[in-house]
Parts: C-alpha cells; structure tokens; sequence
C-alpha cells in the first residue's frame, strides 16, 4: 500500500472503429498508469497509453475467460498500489459487459472511480449497417436483449411472450450460437415469420459482414455463411430500410485488405485516403530513410552552391534530407539565392514550397526522364546539383553529363528495411491480402528480398498495384502479377485505378 491514492475509470472502448471511443474516454486513457484490457477493444487504444504497464485479460488460445473474480482482484490490486487504472471494455461498460459487478467491488472496497459511456454495440452496429432502430412508421420501442445468459439459469427464463409482441426493434447481444432458438420462440409467441432479421458480424470494422433475411430463413444463412461472434442480431421492420441506407458496408473498397508499403512516415495520407473507400490497409513499410554512411560529397556539394546553376530534386525525402543537412551546417535558403530549382512532381514541389521556395520547373513526365527532357536543352556548361538516394538510377547525371552540364550528385540518403519487417510481412501474408501496393522499384525489391522461397510464392499470389512503369518492371521481373498501374504516377491516381479494379473485379 502507498499513500497515495488509486483511481479506476471503467472506459468504453465502443465496439471496434478507434474513432468510436468518446474524447473524455481517450482523455483518461492517455493518463492511465495500467491499462486492463480485453479482446473487444481495438489495440490501437494502446498505443494512445506508451507509459502505462498493459494488462491483457481477454480469452488466450485454447484457453477459457479470464475469470471475472481475477479481473476484480487485479482492479483492487492495482488501485490498492496507489495507480491510475484504466479499465476499458467494449462497446459500454453497462451493457452486458460486467461493469456493474466491477464498479460494485471498487466501490464496496472505497477506491474512487468513474464511469465513461461508450458507443454500445447495438448502437454503433445499426449506424454502420444503416437499419434506425426506431422509425416512426414502424416502431417506437426498442429491447436490448441477451441472447447467452448465465449458463446457470436457462435462455428461456426470457418472457417470450412479452419479448415477441410487446417491443418493435429488439437487438440481441452474444445470441449467433442460439439463434434458431431466438427465432423459433419469437415465432412461436405471436411474432410473424416474415419479420426482417439482420445479422451483423464485426460492425464498424473492415471485416463486418451482414446477412439479410426473415426469422424464418436468417438461420439457414447464418449456418451456410459459417458466421462467427461477435454478432448482433437486429429483429423488427425497421431491418428494411438497410436497403436503402446503407453506407458503410457498399464504399468501393470494403473490406479489402491492402498491403501499403511505403515508408512509414509518408504512409499516413495513403492510408487514410484508403480508410475512406472502406480498405483495411495493412502497414508493412519497406523503407525507412536514414542519412547517408558519409556526408563528406554532400557538404562539398553545399559549400559549392555559389557556382550552382541548378538543383535538381526527384523525391520528397531528397528535398528534406538535403534542407535537413542545409540546416545542420547552419545554413538556410539564401544559401540557394539564384539557383533554378527543378522538382520532378507536384508532391516534390509541394514540399520545397513548405520550405519557403517555389519550384522554376517541373516535367510533364514526373520521372527522371521528364527531368531530363526540360534540362537537357539548356544546362551545356552550367552545373548541376543533384542529391539522390544511394543507389538512384544513373539516368540524370548521365543524360545531362551528355547534354554537356557539369553535374555533382552526392548522396543525400539512403533507404533501409525497418526493424521488425519481416515479422509484419510475414503475418500479413498470414492473415490473407487482397492487394500488394509498391511506391517505387526498392519496395518491391526489398519486400521480395525479406521472403524465403515459400514466401515469395505466397506474395506472388496476391495481385499488385504499383505506383508507375519502372516498379511496375522490377515487380514483374519478380514475378509478381501486377494489376494496377495509374496513367500518371500520383497516389490519387494510385487510388482511383485501384478503386476502379476493385469495382471491375467484384461486378
Ligand atoms: N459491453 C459491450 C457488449 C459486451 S457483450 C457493448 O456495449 O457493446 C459482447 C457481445 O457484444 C458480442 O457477443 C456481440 O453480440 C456484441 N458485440 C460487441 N462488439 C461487436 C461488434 N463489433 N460487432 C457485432 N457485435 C458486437
């Protein structure tokens, strides 16, 4: 024991979207000291509480329950050392998730707590597959009810009779596995067969799955599906309007899987971009930029701008990594005053803009070569500087050396596998891929150079969307099938062609 004194919040995590858990929710977790957890609530949360020790008290393979007395004790033990707890569970603590028992023993043992609603199952599952549990044509009353009791008392201590008639919308929690038994009774107590029934599997999430049926056929379904918990199952009229309002479960990439292999932190916006059409992008970066082994020739390079006619910049990462070293030797953009700065795309040039220099040139064609065609008429006899990434293709110094043009390309980075690559590649292989995505030749590369044999041919199943002609080469030359390749080679394109595929692949 210590003086000071513990405090529990039992959180709501909702039931699986991240962006389902309320802000005073996240708030807590972020202060939390432990964080106590089960497998409903998405592992994202964790990464929001770094300093907290976490505590997994979910079901383990083959094994049964954390029971509910152990989790009672960690909570008293825990608090009892004077910690912050944050207690989340799925979807709302006080909807058949046991909060109730858990806040009755903190508050019999005296330890403050509180309680933060979260987004029920029922509720997030209805938004996200379209049925409003309410409407006034059909219905004003709603049931939550459990379809798994105790396994001491027996389903049918439920009073049917009321169950069937008395309520509009009824949304049945933890019921799949006695779902014949929920719609035999409902039936045999005066509901008629015709009644529209939902299930939804995973609401909120990239893999939920709804069948539409009738509480005379939704059992068939369920069985020939072979649907698996968690599942709700929506009983009423108001299921039809699912039809209509439907939302979440019919963007143009619901569902898929896509692995994204871009370097972590340039990953964000594709990803999200990805979200919004329904993917589940899986991140496995296959790059990660770090500085080059010497920067002896890019210093050289930089003590020599004053006889620098032109910069030449082919990727994001050279234009941070060359203004990163700009700025570590204690220089800024003056130190450029009069040099014409050539991007190869718009992305490249959006980013020396953010650096407070706008861009005298950018090819049609955004490649080496399109950097070439705009220069090659006019460099003869002028310098050109051209950080690159180690092991960059030799196109630009060559071409333009041709043209006559004095160029220096020192080398401003270099691109590494990231730690623990191999083991995310491995999984994600594991758990099934609808779509590799590659931003460049080294991506593809680097992916194929991780895998042994069996692996190659487990990615080699797996269709690709790569980001232009060159990647598309190297991943053909490894026997990849590639699938997607956007006319101009820009992540929105990336997106539409892959969205087009999908509709295409799946009509
Ligand atoms: N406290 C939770 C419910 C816990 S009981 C809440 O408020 O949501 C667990 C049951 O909730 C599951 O058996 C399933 O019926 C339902 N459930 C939870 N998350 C779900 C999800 N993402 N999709 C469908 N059903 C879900």
């Amino acid at each position: 024991m210590t003086d000071k004194q513990g405090y529990v919040y039992l959180i709501g995590a909702g039931p699986g979207d991240p962006g389902l858990m309320t802000v005073k929710g996240m708030d807590c977790l972020q202060r939390a000291e432990v964080v106590i957890y089960d497998y409903l609530a998405n592992p994202l949360f964790l990464e929001q509480a770094p300093q907290a020790e976490h505590i997994y008290v979910g079901k383990r393979k083959g094994l049964h329950h954390y029971p509910q007395e152990k989790i009672n004790q960690l909570l008293l033990e825990k608090a009892g050392e004077g910690k912050v707890v944050a207690r989340l569970k799925g979807g709302d603590p006080f909807i058949f998730g046991r909060g109730g028992e858990e806040a009755m023993v903190l508050a019999e043992a005296d330890i403050p707590f509180e309680i933060v609603p979260g987004v029920t199952a029922a509720v997030a599952a209805a938004a996200y597959a379209g049925i409003p549990m309410t409407h006034r044509d059909c219905t004003t009353t709603l049931g939550f009810v459990t379809g798994h009791e105790d396994p001491a008392k027996k389903l049918s201590s439920l009073d049917w009779e009321k169950l069937a008639t008395g309520v509009g919308t009824l949304v049945f929690y933890m019921g799949l596995t006695n779902l014949e038994n929920i719609c035999e009774q409902l039936v045999a107590h005066g509901r008629d067969p015709q009644t529209p029934v939902a299930v939804v599997r995973c609401a909120t999430t990239p893999r939920q799955q709804t069948l539409d049926g009738t509480l005379t056929d939704i059992v068939d379904m369920v069985r020939s599906a072979d649907f698996k918990p968690p599942a709700l199952i929506f009983v009423g009229e108001v299921v039809k309007f699912r039809a209509t309002l439907r939302w979440f479960d019919d963007r143009p990439l619901f569902g898929k899987r896509i692995l994204v292999t871009r370097a972590a932190a340039q990953a964000d916006e594709f990803c999200q971009h990805l979200l919004s059409l329904g993917a589940e992008p899986v991140l496995c970066p296959m790059l990660e930029i770090a500085p080059p082994e010497s920067f002896t020739e890019l210093d050289r390079a930089i003590d020599q701008l004053l006889e620098t006619d032109y910069l030449v910049l082919t990727s994001t990462n050279a234009v941070d990594a060359f203004f990163s070293r700009l700025a570590e030797l204690d220089l800024d953009v003056r130190a450029l005053a009069g040099i014409k700065l050539v991007t190869v795309g718009p992305k490249t040039a959006a980013v020396l803009t953010s650096y407070g220099l706008k861009p005298d040139m950018i090819p049609a064609d955004y490649r080496a070569e399109g950097v070439v065609d705009i220069l090659k008429g006019e460099v003869a006899g002028k310098r050109v500087l051209y950080p690159k990434a180690e092991l960059a293709r030799d196109v630009i110094p060559e071409q333009l050396t041709r043209a006559g043009a004095e160029v220096v390309s020192p080398v401003a980075y270099r691109s590494i596998i990231p730690a623990g690559t191999f083991e995310k590649l491995e999984q994600a292989l594991e758990d099934g891929l609808d779509l590799i995505t590659f931003s460049s030749s080294s991506t593809v590369t680097n992916l194929m150079a991780l895998l042994d044999a069996s692996g190659k041919l487990k990615a080699r199943q797996v269709p690709v969307a790569s980001i232009g002609p060159l990647t598309s080469k190297t991943a053909e030359d490894e026997g990849l099938e590639v699938v997607v390749e956007p006319g101009v080679s820009t992540f929105d394109a990336l997106l539409t062609e892959i969205s087009e595929y999908f509709i295409n692949k799946d009509t």
